[in-house]
């Protein structure tokens, strides 16, 4: 599973010209959440410039490159493709030229009703340069903003987009950023010494040594100038609908999400997967780097000793399907190998994050067990996932998750382990602290937060269906 995008976006105080630098060192922090693309746009006091490209933050960027945009304020995106071709056309900060200015926008999410608002704007003889939802989101702000103010702008768009999307703006010398209704992806806002930033997460914000202030509320606005900080709460909603794998998997530990800190919560998750699962053994290891915070908690609440069982090639990016099951077991070899000395003889917990296809996790059942394993039991920090995703996160479709169609047994017969245990998804939202109904549960409940057609949605759903036609029809709510 992938995360599509990680955003930044800073505004400094006068005479300040490095926002571009920090810029830089933001997206390097949020790499994890994008490896296809990066770019940064920034306006100088004159005009919008931007530079982007194809691969990692510092493939893209060279000292000349961040010299040249030097500036007080700037926005700045690393990509992964969910919707969209990976394609230098389709890279972050989007630049459209429009009657009175120039845009620069990046989005992280994804919106369900991207094509029908796309269809309306084309059949307005509106141009689309790329297949991105994103563009479809610049498109309807420039039309609204053509006849309103950024902060009526904003409003009227927000009522029309349903889906995901934390938004990053450079309008002129201003940074404009607004995150869905339901919250549906992080979003923050920090101090830094000459001004603000806002970004996908806090570890974007430490850094820089800026100060992590607050989360960017669900339908608030936030605008930089000249290093000032304004912001407004335009649409709030009962419910919000997080996303449960920004606090299982896609954020970074050390990140602060949604006010709680994701390396305390998935502790917390890994003595509650203890709790409803426990089990005699000898040693509790992750599979790294994504189970590693989960086995803490697990051996932290079992008091089995945590010693590590499987090293990961830090340098191994993404394992490319090789012709023949040979290679393909070699090329999962090149990921992760065992550390035959800890594991020989000894009845293990392995922990991992979660079982997407269950392919991952077989291999390394089997690759424990050939290191002379006595028993392998393992243990999920997340439920069963048992239906995609529309939001933003690369997932199989439902044909090829395993937990889809199979029982756990099944799963665990499957995956060849001695017991398999997932924490429950009531122990999942009490361990990270914030009740299950300002979550998004989708694709472990098939049960999603906003309209998608042939599923079924939850009374959030229901309430920003309603709220998106009260407001259609009777103009802003608050
Ligand atoms: S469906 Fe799952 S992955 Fe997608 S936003 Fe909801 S919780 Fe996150």
């Amino acid at each position: 599973m992938r995360d599509e995008c990680g955003i930044v976006g800073i505004s400094l105080g006068a005479g300040h010209r490095d926002a571009p630098v920090q810029i830089y060192y933001s997206l390097f922090a949020l790499q994890h959440r994008g490896q296809e693309s990066a770019g940064i746009s920034v306006h100088d006091g004159k005009g919008t410039r931007t530079k982007k490209g194809m691969g990692l933050v510092p493939q893209v960027f060279s000292k000349d490159d961040l010299i040249e945009l030097a500036s007080s304020t700037g926005i700045g995106h690393v990509r992964y493709s969910t919707t969209g071709a990976s394609s230098i056309e389709n890279a972050q900060p989007l630049v459209i030229n429009y009657r009175d200015g120039t845009l620069s926008l990046a989005h992280n999410g994804n919106l369900v009703n991207s094509q029908e608002l796309r269809y309306r704007l084309e059949a307005e003889k509106r141009i689309f340069l790329s297949d991105l939802d994103t563009e479809v989101i610049a498109q309807v702000f420039i039309k609204e903003f053509s006849r309103k103010d950024i902060r009526g702008a904003v409003k009227d768009v927000v009522r029309m987009l349903s889906g995901s999307y934390s938004i990053v703006m450079l309008i002129d010398d201003k940074v404009v950023a607004f995150r869905d209704p339901l919250g549906i992806k992080p979003f923050c806002i920090g101090k830094l010494d000459s001004g603000y930033i806002v970004a996908s997460e806090s570890s974007a914000i430490d850094v820089l040594g800026g100060m992590y202030l607050r989360d960017v509320k669900p339908g608030e606005l936030v605008i930089l100038q000249n290093g000032q900080m304004e912001t407004e709460q335009l649409y709030r909603l009962k419910h919000s609908a997080h996303c449960l794998f920004e606090h299982i998997y896609f954020s970074r530990a050390d990140s602060i999400l949604d006010s709680k800190l994701i390396y305390q919560s998935r502790i917390k998750i890994g003595e509650r997967l203890y709790e409803e699962h426990p089990i005699d053994a000898d040693i509790v290891f992750p599979v790294p780097d994504s189970g590693i915070t989960f086995a803490l908690g697990y051996s932290k609440g079992s008091k089995i000793p945590y010693l590590e069982g499987l090293m990961k090639n830090r340098y191994s990016v993404r394992t490319f399907i090789l012709p023949g099951q040979d290679m393909r077991e070699t090329a999962v070899r090149l990921k992760l190998n065992t550390i035959k000395a800890n594991v020989a003889g000894k009845r293990v917990v392995i922990v991992d994050d979660s079982i997407v296809r269950g392919t991952t996790s077989r291999r390394i059942v089997d690759m424990v067990r050939a290191a002379g394993a006595k028993e392998v039991h393992v243990r999920i920090g997340s439920p069963p996932i048992i239906a995609p995703c529309y939001l933003g996160i690369d997932m199989p479709t439902r044909n090829e998750l395993i937990a889809a169609k199979k029982t756990v047994r099944d799963v665990e017969r499957l995956i060849n382990a001695d017991t398999l245990g997932y924490i429950s998804l009531e122990g999942l939202v009490s361990s990270i602290g914030i009740p299950e109904e300002d979550f998004c549960t989708g694709c472990l409940t098939g049960t999603y937060p906003v309209e998608i057609t042939g599923e079924r949605c939850t009374t959030s759903q229901l309430k920003i269906t309603e709220f998106q036609k009260k407001n259609l029809k009777y103009g802003a709510i608050l």
